[in-house]
């Protein structure tokens, strides 16, 4: 990339502003909105992009040293654009979520698997080549050495296959399911939104241009750098994806919870239920009780009434077979 494809634009808060209160329009006349996310949606995260002016392969074609992470991967947390995104979808107000990330930061935003395409994987999933069944770990799930190599070194719990880290490098095929599901719904976008990529991969830069291909929606870009689909999209908005989701949720009059206040929710919840559950159990335990000590003072009540002066008689003599003579 050369030095003017490698610049970083800055609109002001107030042009922002004039852009967002359109796209908020856009979406509210908009029937399926796809949202298509790459590396600048995770940066707050502190996680560096690939073609910034400090990004991954900037750093390397450059000759320095590239940038790392600021926090080990299991430790990432999804920033206020990933948790907006969530929401948009939670509402319905976006139908479908593609995504070029591996930082598995929107499973971890609480964005339903199957309204999610991860097109080149999810660090944190690893699935059995045999069976298919996939499993998500709170780990990377990247042990191979080799780039093709894709062994993790576990087995599959349900067949006993190997298990293969998700992670899709240069030149391997996308996951057909995933690919599909995120064209199908590309083809149905009336309004396709982007967010932090520069859409220079393909196939994941020309999904969301289907929709103005095929004449049937809009493509709106939000990124800090120019794209090579600039001229594809009807609006364009150069700003940090984290402000623009901020200006636009306020916009559409949709509250955002933080990660940690979602969590403390649903941990919330969990000690919630255990103490119903405890509860519950003390009650039926303290119903039974009463019951049993109903239905006594009942027999012994009706025992009494037939016969007043009749002492009941013991169990033992009531069973006892007369002795032979
Ligand atoms: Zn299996």
């Amino acid at each position: 990339m050369n030095k003017e494809e490698l610049k970083e634009y800055f609109e002001e808060n107030e042009e922002l502003q004039e852009k967002v209160s359109k796209l908020a329009d856009m979406i509210r006349n908009a029937n399926h909105v796809v949202i298509y996310t790459g590396a600048g949606i995770s940066t707050s995260a502190g996680i560096p992009d690939f073609r910034g002016p400090n990004g991954v392969w900037t750093c390397r074609d450059q000759g320095r040293k590239k940038p790392r992470s600021k926090k080990p991967w299991n430790l990432l947390e999804p920033t206020y654009g990933h948790m907006s995104i969530a929401k948009l979808i939670d509402v319905g107000v976006a139908k479908y979520l593609v995504s070029q990330n591996v930082d598995g930061l929107h499973v971890h935003s609480g964005v339903p698997l199957d309204k999610l395409s991860e097109l080149h994987g999810n660090t944190n999933k690893e699935y059995c080549i045999d069976c298919q069944k996939e499993y998500f770990r709170p780990f990377s799930c990247r042990n191979a050495r080799r780039v093709n190599d894709h062994r993790t070194g576990r087995m599959c719990e349900e067949c006993g296959g190997e298990l293969h880290d998700s992670i899709i490098n240069f030149n391997e095929n996308l996951n057909k399911d995933h690919l599909n599901r995120a064209f199908e719904h590309s083809v149905k976008c009336d309004l396709a939104i982007v967010l932090g990529t520069s859409l220079r991969v393909d196939p994941a830069a020309s999904l969301p241009l289907v929709p103005v291909k095929l004449r049937r929606g809009k493509l709106v870009i939000c990124n800090l750098q120019k794209t090579p689909k600039d001229h594809y999209a009807s609006l364009i908005l150069h700003g940090k994806t984290d402000q623009i989701l901020k200006m636009l949720m306020k916009e559409l009059g949709i509250e955002v919870k933080s990660f940690k206040e979602v969590i403390m929710e649903k941990a919330q919840l969990i000690e919630n239920k255990k103490k119903e559950k405890k509860k519950n159990q003390k009650n039926k335990v303290q119903k039974q009780v009463n019951e049993k000590e109903k239905n006594e003072k009942k027999s012994s009540n009706t025992k009494s009434k037939s016969n007043p002066k009749m002492k009941p008689k013991s169990s033992k003599t009531l069973t006892k077979k007369p002795k032979k003579k």
